[in-house]
């Protein structure tokens, strides 16, 4: 939001998706958050150092310590890939989803019309 962290990725992202489950709504106060997969050696910071919290024993969520906007989240079980927040891009209509996650931690009161596939955990079957 402030610019005070930039980030670069040179390739296309590997996935695109709206994540539901309950600490992506925690972290950022927010019903969901849409995600961007990039491989972990295509993307890189470019100004600043983000801030990083421990969400879960394995999950890192780094942010911006300036405007605290939620920037990456990285899990140590896949860690050539990071998950960018898809709004913090300066051009986030760029990558539409393609799908919906973890609707079993659903708020249930977000109603989304796009038609897109729905999955009860991840797309993946991947740990939260
Ligand atoms: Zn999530």
């Amino acid at each position: 939001m402030c610019g005070a962290v930039r980030y670069s990725a040179t390739t296309n992202p590997a996935n695109s998706m709206v994540c539901h489950c309950q600490s992506c709504r925690r972290v950022t106060a927010a019903p969901v958050v849409a995600w961007l997969t990039f491989a972990r050696a295509e993307f890189r910071f470019t100004r600043g150092t983000p801030q990083v919290y421990e969400s879960s024993a394995k999950v890192k969520r780094q942010f911006c310590g300036a405007c605290g906007s939620q920037l990456t989240y990285q899990h140590l079980d896949t860690p050539d890939f990071v998950d960018v927040t898809t709004c913090s891009l300066d051009a986030p209509w760029a990558f539409p989803p393609t799908h919906h996650s973890w609707l079993s931690d659903d708020i249930g009161w977000v109603k989304f019309g796009d038609g897109l596939p729905t999955f009860e955990r991840s797309r993946f079957g991947d740990p939260s």
